[in-house]
């Protein structure tokens, strides 16, 4: 586990703003005051532009939910290519340190080049900053989707951020290190592998899978959200995928058992009716969840996966909305946390204010709704709602959009704010 840090360290270049006061944490809550520093990191690529617009449209609902009794006081810190102009590396400590301080940050995306040498900068943070919860809600605007049913998706997806085959534990199949496991398999455990095969390491956790589950089962009480479903491939990989069903049942029965019902106990107990005002905690194995938030979504509402699947669904679910400009994310910690989108750079579209900002607002919407600021989150949903209800979209969903004229990225963003101060 990565520490708060309580008071600020040593920044090499970075300055705290002068005014503001950091989020803290106390009693396991966060304690975020009306003036909380949160650090931005605007990225490369569209990250610069899209950054700059939703922190524009934060601050709009801020002002307007709550009178100018709040405001965020942005702080930027650097990674990427800012990061090497400021500093001569691409992720500097200060970044980290910052973060650590001040706890919340919205970022852009960063850059990873294919085929080269540096390791991914988002990989990088997300280590650092043990960030091991991936979260990513699924909703519908109204933009155009290939789903016939997608006004009935809303998911919110906890992916494990940190084990797994993602872990990055692999040799290649000629790699002295390969032939020793291949040797070690054979010599001590009678296991062969073929001397061509490479080799992959999927390490899950008793630690990192009830982590995960106890964030997932409180977004779940305090939203009040039902059902919690376990993805898994369990019957398959029983130590790994089928133990982190049973170890998040074990947090769910265990350590919130007040607030829960269990499939089993659905039938078993309930006689198939759910209790009001509890938690159906029920488990899906991986190909049929796949499927089935297709023909079903509507049964889903929270999930809950190991890393690799978490990734396969995350993406699927996204696509069922209509894809990549309105995806948001946030990885998140124990209290830490960093929103961000789904997407990339989109370098194409760099410093062409076209960029789609929505999925970048949306990682702010996460980040305000984690501070308890949800009534400035819910005022950005409702103008996004509206301008895709009016045809004011950026190009990319204009484009599905038959006779509508796109708008620029800015022209987009000056509708959200209008809509927010308006209503
Ligand atoms: P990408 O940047 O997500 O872009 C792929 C395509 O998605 C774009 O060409 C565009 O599609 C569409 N798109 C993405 N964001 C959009 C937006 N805001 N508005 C409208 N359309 C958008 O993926 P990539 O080209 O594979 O990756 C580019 C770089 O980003 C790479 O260096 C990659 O490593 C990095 N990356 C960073 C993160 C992160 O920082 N978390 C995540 C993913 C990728 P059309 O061409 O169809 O218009």
């Amino acid at each position: 586990m990565v520490d708060i840090l309580e008071s600020p360290p040593e920044f090499k270049k970075l300055r705290l703003p002068e005014e503001g006061e950091k989020v803290t944490v106390k009693d396991g809550k966060l304690v975020v005051s009306d003036e909380p520093i949160i650090v931005y990191i605007e990225g490369d690529g569209i990250g610069p532009q899209i950054v700059s617009q939703a922190r524009a449209v934060m601050d709009a609902a801020i002002e307007k939910a709550y009178g100018g009794k709040r405001r965020i006081v942005w702080w930027e810190a650097y990674a990427g290519e800012k990061a090497m102009e400021l500093y001569g590396e691409l992720l500097p400590e200060d970044t980290v340190l910052a973060i650590r301080y001040t706890v919340l940050a919205l970022k852009g995306p960063l850059t990873t080049p294919v085929g080269t040498g540096f390791r991914s900068l988002n990989v990088a943070l997300r280590k650092k900053l043990d960030l091991y919860a991936n979260i990513r809600p699924v909703q519908y605007f109204g933009q155009p989707a290939p789903h016939c049913h997608a006004d009935k998706v809303d998911f919110v997806i906890f992916r494990e951020n940190t084990e797994d085959l993602y872990a990055g534990i692999e040799w290649t199949y000629d790699s002295p290190e390969a032939e020793k496991l291949r040797k070690f398999l054979r010599e001590e455990l009678g296991v062969e592998i073929r001397s061509d095969a490479g080799i992959g390491i999927k390490p899950i956790s008793i630690f990192g899978t009830k982590r995960l589950m106890r964030k997932a089962m409180r977004y779940a009480i305090e939203n009040k959200r039902s059902p919690v479903t376990i993805m898994h491939k369990g019957n398959i990989m029983k130590y790994t995928e089928g133990a982190f069903r049973n170890w998040a049942y074990e947090v769910a029965t265990e350590e919130f058992r007040e607030y829960v019902v269990t499939e089993q106990e659905l039938w078993e107990q309930y006689n198939g009716e759910m209790p009001e005002g509890k938690i159906l905690v029920n488990d899906r194995i991986a190909d049929n969840m796949l499927q089935q938030i297709i023909t079903r979504p509507w049964d889903y509402d929270i999930i809950v996966a190991p890393n690799v699947n978490g990734d396969y669904i995350s993406d699927e679910a996204n696509a069922l909305v209509g894809g990549i400009g309105m995806a948001a994310g946030m990885n998140a910690g124990d209290y830490m946390a960093l929103a961000e989108p789904v997407h990339g750079t989109a370098p194409k579209y760099a410093g062409k204010d076209v960029a789609n900002p929505t999925a970048e607002i949306l990682s702010g919407c996460l980040l305000l709704e984690y501070m308890g600021w949800k009534e400035a989150s819910a005022l950005i949903k409702d103008a996004i709602r509206k301008a895709i209800a009016e045809k004011k979209v950026t190009q990319d969903l204009a484009r599905h959009m038959p006779g509508v004229q796109p708008l620029k990225a800015s022209e987009y963003t000056q509708v959200l704010i209008d809509h927010i101060k308006s209503a």
